[in-house]
């Protein structure tokens, strides 16, 4: 099929690009094409982490469908509006995520107690993903090396109410070799050229040429080498991208094996997709139901030579006096003192995971949950306490309908009427799914929803 019979649409996207998967697809070509001219997928993943039990499709606007690529994944209208803008979305209850990008944590297939690393993390919707299947147990480590991005991860993690994370901002070299064996699974998904991007995004398609794929691939070479080092004998090393380059996707694995004899490829064991041109590896394309994904399952088979970083108590000097004005502020919050030990880090506080290693010198900007920072002879607890806290476990919520008027007033970042019987700080909730808190004085609550994630007027 002749590329210039393309639609006008179609004249828009490069025309190399077209031939390369033209000589990809072959005859499944055409459909490839007509599905270009398609609206792009949409989806959302539900968060068992902030809403346990079933999801509540009726507090949401629109309907949804499962996707074949997540038991967590599901699909909705390419013509909803302002979904992120919705009470359930600012609680953390689900996660905007295209339906096939949630593929590589199900090949990853992390499990509760795991230790698990994703290198390339930013904003977070694997992170997010992994954290959720680990429910609470074992340590989920994101790490972003463009510092604004890993402060957009963060805010990700802390939304949705990940307690065992560490988010780092770091170079992966300087990451993985310092942390090296430590993890059972490792998560690469690579910055790439984002072929799979380009229904939703003009700029990928723009900026898109052959020399850029050929310094993605060597880019993402080098990204591997460092994961390579992070996972211990045994462990899981996940590659994948978003683009359908054989560059960036199976010439970048098969040269990675080359590489490290130390790894093999193992089947990813999953349904959704097709096999790629390594049949152990998985592509995703249009037709298969999202706009396009790559992964492939690499296992360490030998040891890793490297001694695993060691579980280093904290000494860190204690400002006693902080220290209960830190226990006094959750002992006000919560109905039971919080199993985690508290750790004083400068003026924070924080509910530290168990068996971390030294965080020093990794770029980590947060581990654990972030309770509270010191001000002068008081302790202010921090949003990340509320929003990854259980409702049952705090001692004042006000639970608001999701669509109701006061909590759209609350995420707008107003102060709001409260039932006089509240007092001192209070959870705030839509449908029972923490967002966040207030002070609550002689009937008003106080807002302290962060500014930067309130919904404009
Ligand atoms: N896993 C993320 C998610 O699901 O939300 C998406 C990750 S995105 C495909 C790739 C990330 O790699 C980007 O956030 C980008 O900033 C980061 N990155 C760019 N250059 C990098 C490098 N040299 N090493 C590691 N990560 C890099």
């Amino acid at each position: 099929m002749a590329i210039l019979s393309c639609s006008v649409q179609l004249a828009a996207w490069p025309k190399e690009f077209l031939s390369r998967m033209q000589a990809l697809l072959k005859e499944e070509f055409p459909e490839f094409l007509s599905c270009l001219e398609q609206p792009y997928f949409r989806g959302l993943r539900w968060n068992p982490l902030k809403a346990p039990g079933e999801p509540l499709w009726d507090r949401l606007p629109f309907p949804v469908q499962p996707s074949p690529f997540s038991p967590l994944g599901f699909y909705f209208s390419s013509g909803e509006k302002r979904v992120g803008r919705l009470a359930l979305h600012h609680a953390g209850a689900f996660y905007l995520q295209e339906p096939s990008a949630s593929s590589a944590v199900t090949v990853l297939d992390p499990q509760p107690g795991e230790r698990v690393l994703d290198l390339c993390a930013a904003p977070g919707g694997k992170s997010t993903q992994i954290a959720a299947l680990l429910g609470g147990k074992g340590v989920i480590w994101s790490n972003e090396v463009v510092k604004k991005r890993a402060g957009i991860l963060l805010s990700n993690i802390e939304r949705m109410g990940v307690a065992n994370g560490v988010v780092s901002s770091c170079h992966p070299e300087t990451l993985c070799s310092g942390l090296a064996g430590y993890f059972d699974k490792v998560l690469v998904d690579a910055p790439c050229s984002g072929e799979g991007m380009f229904r939703k995004e003009e700029q990928a398609r723009n900026d898109w040429s052959v020399e850029h794929v050929q310094a993605c691939a060597a880019r993402q070479a080098v990204i591997l080498d460092s994961a390579a080092q992070a996972v211990r004998e045994g462990g899981v090393l996940v590659y994948s991208t978003c683009t359908f380059s054989p560059e960036e996707n199976e010439e970048t694995v098969s040269q990675f094996l080359e590489r490290h004899p130390a790894y093999c490829l193992e089947d990813c064991a999953v349904d959704f997709g097709r096999p790629g041109r390594l049949p152990q590896t998985r592509r995703i394309f249009p037709m298969d139901g999202g706009e396009g994904h790559f992964v492939a399952k690499l296992r360490r088979t030998a040891p890793n030579e490297a001694s695993p970083p060691m579980h280093v108590p904290s000494r860190q000097r204690k400002d006693a006096q902080m220290e209960s004005l830190a226990r006094a502020m959750a002992a006000e919050i919560f109905k039971r003192e919080p199993t985690a030990e508290i750790q004083q880090v400068g003026d924070a506080f924080v509910l530290l995971p168990e068996g971390l290693p030294s965080l020093q010198g990794l770029g980590v900007l947060r581990a654990g949950i972030l309770l509270g920072e010191g001000k002068p002879a008081r302790v202010e607890p921090a949003h990340h306490l509320f929003s990854a806290a259980r409702p049952e476990s705090l001692r004042q919520v006000w639970d608001l309908p999701s669509g109701s008027p006061e909590i759209e007033a609350y995420l707008r970042g107003e102060e709001i009427d409260i039932p006089p019987s509240y007092r001192g700080y209070v959870g705030v909730a839509a449908d029972g799914v923490m967002v966040g808190f207030g002070k609550a004085v002689q009937g008003r609550l106080k807002n302290r929803y962060p500014k930067g994630l309130r919904n404009l007027p």
